[in-house]
């Protein structure tokens, strides 16, 4: 009955409410497509894979004339449509000039409205939404690999489809690899199949196409439980089973919060070190960086982080890029939720008030709109609305909500919200809609609508925000300060037990520019210039270059050149960027390294280089 409410809901919104994503060419309001069927041949050699989508379809409008879908430097061979017993006619089609940032729109002629239409095409080397890897580039050196990333809207560059998260579809995939090589998609996976370079997978719930997903490489399997496993390559999968061994307890403590695991199986790929991201919670195979193997499981909140997408995201999915708070704040929350539960309130409270901090400090230097949860589309990219906003603002807004209302009446109400638009795809005013009746209207004299509305629509965060205390960060706070006031020696830090987070948070609050000998104090005490930590890493070489401190150059290019995550790449980047010996210094690095880099990544860097030197033309004018 619950899920009717959700249905009835959608229906209830007008046509235009569902063609209103920017980002997309699609119009959903004409067709809608309801299941993928892809036949893919990954050709290394080229960096390219052979395609043949066919598209089933809903058509809504009995007078529509075309069929428009979402392409990135696609190259399309042939279009047919098929009738219902398969036979198949020859469309004509046309794919538009090439936008920069949405890509080539491709039309087809379709009025006789087939059931089905059938793309046959291959993809660019340079595809914006895939990284090709040479054996060398991989840990094991043996077979090369490949790996997809679609969010936000680059799905488009390896399928053609209509690449909108409001738009959601079942996919069954059959793919050709060499003998070897293992494919993975995001989709149910046997962890028993032949490496017979013959794979087909079965997505039977319906996902938006961000969640579209292959890897393909050397990659062995080692469960972790009776429902998950880690994919990795071989020399990696040892240590990644061992840091992601808590991971049925993470499902199972999810499930008691949430509700049931709606998925199946939720398995992890560890990836080489050049993917871009964190994580990205593609159905049932988590794709993760390998940064996150520090032995500790000091960084395992990355899994807790992805799980909870299952929940928020992939169960519940945003709309448009501009809603996409719905997804990452909420999945923010949940995350700190898993990690109350299994690795206790210390530890949860610290990676909250982390994020509180981190977005406080960036607020400042964002635009108006940008630091609204849901803020006007206009002028917003579809890359750019995963901002910290939607992670740390949307995540701080929900913890507000439960202080107020108590953990269990706002559990309940967001295990029903989970359960009341259950695979479907919504917009913040629909989960407002959803929000008044069941919580705020419920218990009255506990949130005014007008606070609520400021959270969402208001820049920057209400004054009353309420932020989790830790004494470990307090007196770490304490510690900071003497040490910059030149009170405590650095080999004085009482720093000998302190974890990742705790580092981070020192780090994070230290001035942009410290005093160089202090850098050169801490760096003596404790030594983290060379440390494998990358998060360690990236805060302390950013900060000893601005400081000044030419000796961590060398250390801080190898770790740019090793690790081509964004996050923790580009603030090294940016601090060397800021002087002209640095830039010269960054730019020689990045020639080096970027044949290693994701195409994502690449463009951060440059566009790193490009501000700056506008930035130094600005200043000789
Ligand atoms: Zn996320």
């Amino acid at each position: 009955m619950r899920r009717i409410t959700a249905l009835s809901l959608a229906a209830l919104l007008p046509a235009s409410a569902l063609a209103a994503d920017p980002h997309s060419y699609a119009q959903p309001d004409q067709v809608v497509v309801t299941h993928l069927d892809l036949d893919l041949g990954i050709d290394f050699p080229h960096k390219q894979l052979d395609g043949r989508a066919t598209l089933k379809l809903d058509w809504k409008n009995p007078k529509s004339p075309a069929l428009v879908l979402d392409t990135r430097d696609l190259h399309i061979v042939r279009i047919d449509g098929l009738d219902a017993v398969g036979h198949a006619t020859p469309l004509v089609f046309a794919l538009a000039p090439r936008d920069k940032e949405l890509g080539s729109k491709l039309t087809i002629q379709a009025p006789m409205h087939p059931a089905q239409v059938r793309i046959i095409y291959t993809t660019s080397p340079a595809a914006s939404g895939l990284q090709w890897l040479t054996p060398a580039q991989t840990a094991d050196k043996k077979l090369p690999f490949m790996f997809s990333q679609s969010e936000s809207i680059h799905a488009r560059s390896w399928v053609p489809l209509q690449d909108s998260p409001a738009i959601r579809f079942t996919y069954t995939a059959h793919v050709t690899a060499p003998k070897d090589v293992r494919v993975v998609m995001s989709a149910l996976n046997d962890a028993r199949h032949p490496l017979d370079g013959d794979f087909r997978f079965d997505q039977p719930h319906p996902i938006p196409s961000y969640l579209l997903a292959i890897a393909a490489g050397d990659l062995a399997v080692k469960e972790t439980g009776p429902r998950s496993a880690v994919y990795a390559e071989p020399s990696v999968v040892g240590k990644a089973a061992h840091e992601f061994e808590d991971t049925e307890k993470l499902i199972a403590t999810t499930e008691s919060l949430y509700g049931p695991y709606a998925w199946g199986r939720y398995d992890l790929l560890v990836l080489p070190p050049s993917f871009p991201f964190g994580g990205m919670e593609n159905p049932n195979m988590t794709f993760a960086t390998p940064t996150v193997l520090v032995g500790d499981k000091s960084l395992v909140s990355l899994v807790s982080h992805e799980l909870a997408h299952s929940w928020s995201g992939n169960l519940v999915t945003s709309a448009a890029w501009r809603d996409i708070w719905l997804n990452e704040g909420f999945t923010t929350y949940v995350q700190g939720r898993i990690t109350e539960a299994v690795y206790g309130a210390k530890q949860a409270d610290e990676e909250a008030l982390l994020s509180a901090r981190a977005l406080e400090k960036g607020l400042g230097k964002m635009p108006a709109n940008a630091q609204k949860l849901a803020p006007d589309p206009r002028g917003i990219g579809a890359d750019d609305a995963l901002s910290d906003v939607a992670y740390d603002k949307g995540s701080w807004f929900l913890r507000t909500l439960e202080q107020r209302y108590g953990r269990a009446d706002f559990d309940a109400w967001l295990k029903g919200y989970f359960q009341r638009h259950a695979f479907t795809s919504i917009t913040t005013e629909q989960m407002l809609a959803d929000l008044k009746p069941n919580l705020i209207e419920k218990y009255p004299g506990k949130m005014s609508w007008d606070e609520v509305q400021a959270w969402v629509y208001q820049p920057g965060v209400p004054k009353d925000a309420p932020l989790p205390s830790s004494p470990r960060f307090e007196a770490i706070d304490k510690e900071r300060g003497a040490f910059l006031a030149g009170t405590l020696p650095a080999a004085r830090l009482d720093a000998k037990g302190w974890n990742t987070q705790e580092w981070m948070y020192f780090l994070d609050r230290l001035p942009d520019a410290p005093p160089l000998a202090r850098m050169q104090q801490l760096d003596a005490a404790w030594h983290l210039t060379g440390t494998p930590n990358a998060e360690i890493g990236m805060r302390w070489y950013s900060h000893a270059i601005a400081a000044g401190d030419k000796a961590v150059w060398e250390a801080a290019r190898e770790h740019m050149t090793r690790i081509g995550r964004i996050y923790l790449t580009t603030p090294v980047y940016k601090a060397f960027a800021a002087t002209p010996a640095g830039l010269a210094y960054a730019e020689a690095a990045y020639a080096k390294a970027k044949d290693g880099y994701h195409p994502l990544t690449q463009g951060a860097i440059e566009g790193i280089f490009a501000k700056a030197k506008a930035r130094a033309q600005g200043s000789a004018k």
